[in-house]
């Protein structure tokens, strides 16, 4: 922890920003980032501190890696050790698919940064284009003018002290369980019904993993991935059915991690022995997906904010740095329709992965129908890269 961040975190500098972003991680400071560099003047605040890490693995697909070139902080990401990933492995059963990742609009691999490290980048990056960006600040509630629009926000540090900033803007960022979505009262537009539970951590990468690959590992009632990242290290993470997670859990994380694995691929359980797991599991108990209302008078939601799904489909990420630049060309002007003309690309995009990811996320299908999804899950990622790489380049970074 940094001196600074063991004193009270500063207050805004001002009290008026054309923009005030909610939450600063890939999709709060993948937006100020945008906003900052069209020449707006933004804050973007967080609870959290910076460069904390967050409940989620980290797979990032085409369109956030694309995303990533088209904003120059791709170079970053390599060069700080995170291994370019060549091709994709599906497990279907005990039938192996090895499908490399064909060079498409400069994209050539994915890559899988720890949040440790992407969301600090997209920090800094906003900064250097001019976007003020404070942490430990939390917004407790929206304020509206006589109208009923939503014109600023208050602010709280962890004393106590409170601020009052103005904004043309309001845009939540600020996760799935979002403050700005429940006080701007952003209705649900759709709902899903299943989620999955999820269990990961971090190992040593064994040499069975030595060619760096995404690996997917599925059958009937569950599904398990190795993902290289930083440090050595691979990410594990077992998919599990909230309802099994929550009968066995209880007698061991370690052990339900285990079985799972073993249940899928005896050789996958070998290679990640509870032993030599680096660190804690994480868990995460499952959330149905949500998407909402995404803007409204003097408000907008991006990232989880304003559409979850489930994790199976490791798109979130892509999702938050697909749908940054969406809303930022939306507010600067970029694009036509305003808002309105955001959401609609939004839903264009998100629908069809959203239900998707929930019919994956069942975890209730045979392989062949489950193939047929990725098939479709293939289609949509290839439709929403199109979509982005049609878009006209970002404004450099500032120097
Ligand atoms: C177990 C799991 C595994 C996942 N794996 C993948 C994967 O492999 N690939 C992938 O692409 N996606 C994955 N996801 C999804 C991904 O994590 C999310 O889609 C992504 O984090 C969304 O980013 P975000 O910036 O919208 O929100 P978040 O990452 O949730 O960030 C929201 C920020 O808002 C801040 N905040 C919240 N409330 C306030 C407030 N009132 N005031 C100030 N700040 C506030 C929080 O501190 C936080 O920093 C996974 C998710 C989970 C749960």
């Amino acid at each position: 922890m940094s001196t600074a961040e063991t004193h009270a975190p500063p207050l805004p500098a001002r009290d008026r920003y054309d923009v005030v972003v909610v939450g600063a991680r890939c999709a709060g400071a993948a937006t100020a980032l945008l906003l900052a560099r069209a020449g707006l003047r933004v804050l973007a605040v967080d609870r959290g501190r910076h460069g904390a890490d967050t409940l989620s693995t980290h797979a990032l697909m085409r369109a956030g890696v694309l995303q990533l070139r088209r904003w120059g902080l791709l170079g970053a990401i390599a060069a700080a050790g995170t291994p370019p990933v060549a091709s994709a492995i599906f497990v279907y059963g005990d039938e192996h698919l090895d499908l490399p990742i064909k060079p498409r609009h400069g994209v050539s691999a994915m890559f899988a940064p720890r949040r440790t490290l992407l969301d600090a980048l997209l920090v800094d990056a906003a900064r250097a284009s001019g976007a003020e960006v404070r942490h430990r600040l939390a917004v407790t509630e929206l304020a509206r003018d006589r109208h009923g629009r939503v014109a600023g926000l208050a602010l709280q540090s962890p004393a106590g002290e409170v601020a009052e900033v103005r904004a043309d803007l309001v845009v939540g960022a600020d996760g799935l369980a979002s403050t700005v979505a429940a006080h701007a009262g952003a209705p649900t537009l759709h709902a899903t019904t299943h989620a999955t539970a999820v269990l990961y951590g971090y190992w040593p990468r064994a040499p069975i993993f030595a060619r760096a690959a995404y690996r997917w590992y599925w059958r009937p009632g569950l599904g398990a991935g190795v993902i290289p990242t930083g440090d050595g290290l691979d990410c594990a993470f077992v998919l599990l059915p909230p309802a099994r997670y929550q009968r066995e859990v209880g007698a061991g994380a370690a052990a339900l991690m285990a079985r799972a694995l073993a249940e899928l691929d005896p050789d996958l359980a070998a290679a990640l022995p509870p032993g030599r797991r680096v660190g804690p599991l994480r868990h995460f108990p499952g959330a149905p997906g949500v998407l909402r209302q995404a803007h409204g008078p003097g408000w907008a939601l991006v990232g989880d904010a304003g559409y979850f799904k489930d994790p199976c489909t490791a798109h979130g990420i892509s999702d938050a740095l697909r749908d940054a630049e969406l809303l930022a060309r939306a507010v600067t002007g970029a694009a036509p329709g305003g808002l309105a003309g955001y959401q609609a690309t939004r839903d264009d995009l998100s629908l069809p992965l959203l239900r998707v990811s929930d019919r994956i996320a069942s975890l209730d299908w045979d392989l062949a129908a489950l193939r047929e999804d990725h098939r479709t899950l293939n289609q949509e990622m290839a439709r929403e890269v199109e979509h982005l790489a049609a878009l006209p380049a970002a404004p450099p970074l500032a120097a």
